[in-house]
């Protein structure tokens, strides 16, 4: 690699001990900022929400008691196109995790070049502990709640943590009934037969496992390229089955909440099928050893996706990761701090930024079809999407190459940089 021309001053961690879900959004961007060399006050913009909403959610519950759940809606920018993110339902969840996590959109649907900004939402909740009926009542009061600042041309919702097609349906039915008009637009990640997407399902793997395939070719990694996937769900599944038809490559780990499998000469994919699908769980296949859940992410492997929850690896088990290159399927499974320890030791990590961002192009496929009224053909969705990925990858290894940065600090600055030239062609109102 040529020495980079702009390479930046050596950059302790910018992401503070201790902070929280904001204070990482916020000190990445910044490192961002600077690396772009950007006025502080452009930064200061970047790293102000556009819209952030805390409302109340009163519902009776079954009991016939009237309980009062918090939500929240997050537009962090609307400068490329309308706010686009994720509900999640969580006992824990914040509006300091809500505005990390609609920041963290506008830079990954900025990076992968689609017309939408970044949102998120959430309501403060418990579904385990929740009727369907009480589900139902929180979504749909949620959703005339924040109905205000939502729309097909303000902020597109889409599932995350413990929501689905289900409560999507609710929303767009909720919407439709108040404001007229079908109301499909104004969510993605709906069910098929009101609009959805049959290959939304698929896509982030497939995203995930063509960014496997990108990064395995530039390094010229030996074939077969073994595979160690952490979380065996929609993503991690996903991941292993498109490349265990892949000649070149063969998954020698899996995990999931259950447990861990590995075998050295290639996983039978079937029979790690059949476990999940019986409700197992991968510690209950019959093929490979059995392995610890977290041992997966150090097994010997040449590729590691993490594809469950987020901050798996750690400062702490980072120097045992034998892999050469880890795809992070998952949101944030690597610490700050775990950075820096792969970075020293020369892994390349392929970001969440990149990696995972099928869903939200596949997504943005079908809202540009609801909001044309066009049925759902989405036979080439998966070869668009995996071009988008490509290109974005090109994008975001030429610049990591050219500014002497990682892959995650280069999709980081693409993202920010496609904004802030939004913006200068915008203007600044009034
Ligand atoms: P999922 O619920 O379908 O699967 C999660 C899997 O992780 C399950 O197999 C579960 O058993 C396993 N798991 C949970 N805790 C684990 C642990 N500590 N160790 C190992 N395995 C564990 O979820 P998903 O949709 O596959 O999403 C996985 C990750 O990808 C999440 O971080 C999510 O935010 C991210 N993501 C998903 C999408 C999408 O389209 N589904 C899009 C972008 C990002």
């Amino acid at each position: 690699m040529n020495e980079p021309a702009h390479k930046p001053k050596s950059t302790p961690s910018p992401v503070p001990e201790g902070g929280d879900a904001w204070d990482v959004a916020v000190a990445r961007t910044e490192a961002a900022c600077r690396v772009l060399g950007l006025p502080s006050g452009i930064t200061a913009m970047l790293t102000t929400p556009r819209r952030s909403l805390e409302v109340a959610v009163p519902i009776r519950l079954d009991s016939g008691e009237v309980k009062t759940f918090v939500g929240f809606r997050v537009q962090h920018s609307t400068t490329v196109g309308p706010a686009k993110g994720g509900v999640r339902f969580h006992p824990d969840v914040t509006l300091r995790d809500v505005k990390a996590l609609a920041m963290t959109m506008t830079w990954k649907c900025a990076l992968v070049e689609i017309p939408f900004g970044g949102g998120k939402g959430g309501v403060r909740c418990d579904p385990a502990r929740l009727s369907v009926g009480e589900l139902e009542r929180i979504t749909r009061r949620y959703a005339h709640e924040i109905m205000p600042v939502i729309g097909p041309e303000r902020d597109v919702l889409a599932p995350d943590m413990n929501t689905g097609e289900r409560e999507m349906a609710w929303i767009m039915d909720t919407y439709a009934t108040a404001r007229g008009g079908a109301g499909g637009a104004t969510v993605t990640g709906k069910p098929v037969i009101v609009g959805g997407s049959e290959s939304r399902r698929s896509a982030t793997g497939l995203g995930v496992a063509e960014c496997v395939r990108m990064v395995a070719d530039d390094l010229g990694l030996p074939r077969p390229v073994r595979v160690a996937v952490g979380g065996y769900g929609n993503v991690g599944r996903t991941v292993a089955e498109v490349l265990g038809e892949d000649p070149g490559f063969v998954v020698v780990a899996a995990s999931d909440v259950t447990g861990g499998r590995y075998d050295p000469a290639g996983l039978d994919l079937a029979a790690l099928a059949e476990a999940v699908d019986d409700g197992e769980g991968v510690a209950g296949a019959g093929t490979g050893a059995a392995l610890r859940r977290d041992d997966v992410l150090t097994a010997p492997c040449d590729v590691l996706v993490p594809a469950a929850i987020g901050g798996v690896i750690t400062a702490a088990n980072a120097p045992e990761v034998k892999a050469k290159v880890i795809v992070e399927g998952a949101n944030g499974p690597t610490t700050a701090a775990a950075d820096e320890v792969l970075e020293a030791a020369g892994v390349t990590v392929v970001p969440d930024l990149l990696a995972n961002s099928g869903g939200v192009i596949t997504s943005y496929l079908e809202w540009a079809r609801d909001m044309r009224g066009l049925a759902a053909v989405d036979s080439n969705d998966a070869e668009w999407m995996r071009a988008r990925i490509r290109r974005s990858y090109r994008s975001a290894a030429t610049f990591a190459a050219e500014r002497g940065v990682s892959l995650r600090q280069a999709a980081l600055c693409l993202g920010v940089k496609r904004v802030v030239d939004a913006h200068t062609a915008r203007g600044l109102y009034p």
